[in-house]
């Protein structure tokens, strides 16, 4: 059987991890999402991760060799996988196409890109709200969410026209309960 390889995209603060979490247990997925491998390198103290802080504390990109090697990594150690949901990654066309390169050499390409669209001033209000349960320093301070948004817009959405040219692309709208965007998902999926 063909594997199930999804990119869920989407601004920071779309739902990306919420949504995760339901389409993992549903389709059986192996969630792969590069924001929580760097806060994991930070928390262990790594070097990579003690890198990786700096940039992300100022919402900018980490570079593209450190986040590609990382997923080419987990992708290897997860070969049996039914399927993998990208989340957070690829942001930059450059990432997109080396994650194309690993997946077409295993004959198993992405099969969509579902995007969460969230208007910016929604996103703001949920990303402060978060930052001030979760602890997360990038989440606290509404500058850096705004340049996170703007790294976003000018280096991440133009991966809609790189899916979209390969029939890909299926725009989600991301506002409304967690089950509703759950079952939008699901229907995009088919
Ligand atoms: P996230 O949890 O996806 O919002 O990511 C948090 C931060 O980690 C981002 O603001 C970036 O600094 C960094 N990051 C996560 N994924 C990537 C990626 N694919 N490319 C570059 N930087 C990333």
């Amino acid at each position: 059987m063909s594997k199930l390889n999804l990119v869920l995209f989407g601004p920071p603060g779309a739902g990306k991890g919420t949504q995760s979490a339901f389409l993992i247990q549903k389709y059986g997925l192996v969630h792969l999402s590069t924001g929580d491998i760097l806060r994991a390198e930070k928390d262990a103290g790594t070097e990579l991760g003690l890198m990786a802080q700096e940039i992300m504390g100022r919402g900018d990109l980490v570079s593209d060799d450190i986040v590609i090697s990382m997923i080419r990594n987990k992708i290897e150690a997860h070969l049996d996988a039914k399927g993998f949901i990208f989340d957070g990654f690829p942001r930059t066309k450059a990432q997109a196409e080396a994650l194309d390169g690993m997946l077409s050499a295993k004959n198993e390409p992405i099969v969509v890109m579902l995007a969460l669209e969230v208007p910016e001033e929604e996103l703001v209000k949920r990303l402060l709200g978060r930052g001030a349960v979760s602890g997360r320093a990038d989440d606290q301070n509404e500058s850096v969410i705004r340049n996170r948004i703007h790294k976003y817009e000018t280096e991440t959405a133009p991966l809609k026209d790189y899916y979209g040219a390969q029939g890909k692309f299926k725009g989600i709208n991301g506002v409304g309960g967690v089950e509703e965007i759950t079952a939008r998902l699901v229907a995009a999926i088919g």
